[in-house]
């Protein structure tokens, strides 16, 4: 059985999320970790369908957070600001619109963990469900440099190695680096494309931790250069992710 923590591809999580996952490890469990834009439960169901099928899933821990620019773009959905496609609608925005004009932060909290609760049900986990948001002002994150190059790393299974070590292998600065991280990568589709254009991140690079990996990576950025995503880079990590 495994443990599975939620939370958003927000670059200043990034070792908080290595400490979490550590500390939710420390009784032997299995920990899964998914990054999407905004812990949102919904943009990830084919994953975590596969995980129930791989591993089974006895806890879920989704750690949403505040100053979350996920929310900020659903927020200027909510008001006509931003124009959003079907898929990301249902996904990500819909479940907000009963919390129009509320701290959409916290409203996050209560959407994500009865999203979870309607996913456990769906396919018929008895997993404990928690939420832990997290305090971005008090994880210790250096305030931005000026111009500060920001990137996206995109991939399954970069938690194994650490986010902050995997992010320092691909060349890039721990508190710069959004990342996604899901088993399904198409799932990410619709996350990668609000880190271009909401985020204005234009370095992306779609990364494996070993040679398994990259046929099936290449194959995904295959199809989503032909949706127009032609930004999109293979990139390889060299260490191998402990298996
Ligand atoms: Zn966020």
């Amino acid at each position: 059985m495994a443990k599975v923590l939620i939370s958003c591809m927000e670059r200043r999580l990034n070792q908080e999320l290595d400490r979490m996952a550590k500390d939710m490890a420390k009784d032997g469990s299995e920990v899964i970790v998914l990054r999407n834009a905004g812990a949102n439960v919904g943009g990830l169901e084919e994953s975590m369908r596969e995980i129930e099928e791989m591993a089974g899933i006895d806890q879920i821990v989704i750690a949403t957070h505040d100053d979350c620019g996920a929310m900020k773009f659903v927020s200027g959905c909510l008001d006509g600001r931003y124009t959003y496609d079907r898929d990301l609608g249902s996904k990500l925005v819909e479940p907000f619109e009963k919390h129009a004009g509320e701290n959409l932060d916290i409203a996050n909290q209560k959407v994500q963990r009865s999203r979870a609760v309607d996913l456990s049900k769906a396919l018929g986990l008895d997993a404990k469900i928690e939420v832990s948001p997290i305090s971005v002002g008090s994880i210790g994150v250096p305030k931005s440099t000026n111009g500060a190059h920001h990137a996206l790393l995109v991939g399954s299974g970069i938690y194994k190695m650490g986010f902050e070590k995997a992010i320092r292998k691909a060349g890039l600065e721990t508190f710069e680096t959004y990342v996604i991280d899901a088993p399904v990568l198409s799932e990410t589709m619709p996350d990668i494309k609000i880190a271009k254009d909401i985020l204005g991140i234009s370095d992306i690079r779609v990364v494996s931790l070993n040679q398994k990996q990259e046929a099936k990576n290449a194959k995904f950025v295959e199809r989503a250069k032909g949706m127009g995503m032609k930004h999109l880079k293979i990139y390889g990590i060299k260490d191998r992710a402990p298996a």
